[in-house]
């Protein structure tokens, strides 16, 4: 009997024993694709010698110092890197150990931000239906899919959810892209006027949503939209790239496609590329200097904050991504793997939408492609597409909950950056195989 408690108890999982590349092995020998890099996490594939190598380098001189005294190398290395690459004026980085902890630090620096300068009644949260911010309470509370959030309503801190901006469902037909997305981006303005423009501290919303729809980008406009509305009430943006950044949209940061800086980015998954858990709150001067100014100090912190060895780690995987030319890559495979995927599901009667940015894409299972219907929830179409595909030897990440938190189906697709042309094909073929599931 195992005495790890599993995330899933009714189904425990599979044990694996090494990775290789884009291939991760089990105890029994079967080697899966890793087509959606756990959880868009393995960017680089597993075992990259360069990553592994600073780990132990950075492991063998100094593996911890606590922040409460001390900087270090890696980190001031990694934070120099991150900002020298970040959009508009984002120049300063509190690292963390994931991606919930970002968002949580996120929050909590806005409502900080809003108390050093003066203005206590801005308590208030506005995110949206259909994403996902993390597990812990406060993430929790901010991501907007009703069926994570459901047991643990009562203990859930007060937070708005406004419409995604989801162009597949939303878009009326008459209407362009464009002005759906203006009008997506006026419910933010609306539910501001009606809490009270003064009480409203933040937004925060993924770029590209990742978990809960399956890699759906907004429109032409959204963002910008968003950020101008966000400017004139003095609402804080927090952009949540823990999933789509730090390469996998084709940009370092997502963010950079629709042509807007936040108030504060959070990043994690990719940062470590899966070798080390870290994740960062990148923020701007504007907002360090109202804590410097004022109390000097920001009410929050880890143990693992800045830990020497996860940030090392960071160090490797960004000058990999950057020195190995692995942008234009994904921009290059991204095409490629969409391609075939128009070519081999295009016409699926099944499969409503293929969609995403980068190596970030999704696929979303209909009963009916005419007229979008979703499976029932009953039939639990996105796991069961999951499981064949492992059983197949492919890796996707499947969710429910595409439109209102109860029923719709996708799978995520996130390969590592170094896949190779003949492995589009592979992913294909298991697909097919998987695609079994939908006729139903
Ligand atoms: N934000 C987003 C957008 C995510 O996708 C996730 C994880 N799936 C999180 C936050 C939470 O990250 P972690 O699981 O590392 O706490």
């Amino acid at each position: 009997m195992s005495h790890v408690f599993p995330r899933q108890i009714a189904a425990p999982p599979v044990k694996a024993v090494s990775g290789e590349g884009c291939y991760l092995i089990d105890d029994s020998g079967k080697w899966y694709f890793d087509g959606s890099g756990g959880a868009a996490v393995s960017c680089l594939g597993h075992g990259d010698a360069a990553v592994i190598k600073a780990i132990q380098d950075q492991a063998g001189q100094l593996a911890f110092a606590h922040t409460g005294f001390f900087t270090s190398e890696p980190a001031e290395k990694l934070a120099d890197l991150l900002i020298a690459q970040a959009p508009g004026d984002l120049d300063r980085v509190y690292f963390v150990s994931g991606g919930s902890e970002a968002v949580e630090a996120a929050l909590k620096l806005a409502r900080q931000y809003h108390l050093e300068r003066g203005a206590p009644d801005r308590r208030h949260i506005i995110a949206r239906r259909q994403s996902y911010h993390g597990n812990t309470l406060g993430a929790l509370a901010t991501g907007g899919n009703a069926w994570r959030r459901a047991q643990f309503a009562p203990i859930l801190i007060d937070v708005s959810h406004i419409a995604p901006c989801y162009e597949y469902v939303e878009k009326d037909a008459d209407e362009t892209a464009f002005d759906y997305g203006q009008r997506a981006a006026q419910e933010l303005e609306d539910e501001i006027l009606r809490l009270g423009p003064d009480t409203v501290m933040a937004f925060v919303a993924e770029p590209v949503v990742g978990a809960t729809m399956g890699a759906v980008p907004a429109v032409e406009g959204y963002f910008k939209r968003i950020r101008e509305i966000c400017d004139t009430y003095g609402v804080l943006l927090i952009l949540d790239e823990v999933m789509c950044g730090m390469g996998r949209t084709g940009h370092l940061f997502a963010c950079e496609a629709d042509g807007v800086t936040p108030d504060i980015l959070c990043i994690a998954k990719g940062l470590g590329a899966g070798y080390q858990p870290i994740g960062a709150m990148l923020c701007t001067d504007a907002i360090y200097q109202a804590l410097a100014a004022g109390s000097g100090f920001f009410q929050h912190g880890h143990t693992y904050i800045g830990h020497p060895v996860a940030c090392a780690a960071g160090v490797a995987v960004v000058d990999a991504i950057l020195s190995r030319g692995l942008l234009p890559r994904v921009n290059e495979m991204s095409q490629k793997l969409r391609g075939a995927l128009h070519d081999a599901f295009g016409q699926h009667p099944n499969i409503g939408d293929i969609r995403g940015r980068g190596l970030f894409l999704g696929m979303e299972f209909v009963a009916d492609r005419a007229d979008k219907t979703p499976f029932a929830p009953g039939l639990n179409i996105a796991g069961r597409f999951k499981a064949a595909a492992f059983e197949a030897g492919l890796i996707c990440y499947p969710m429910r909950g595409t439109r209102d938190g109860q029923y719709g189906d996708h799978v995520l697709l996130a390969p590592p950056f170094i896949m190779s042309d003949d492995q589009v094909g592979e992913i294909v073929d298991k697909l097919k195989r998987a695609a079994i599931v939908l006729d139903t």
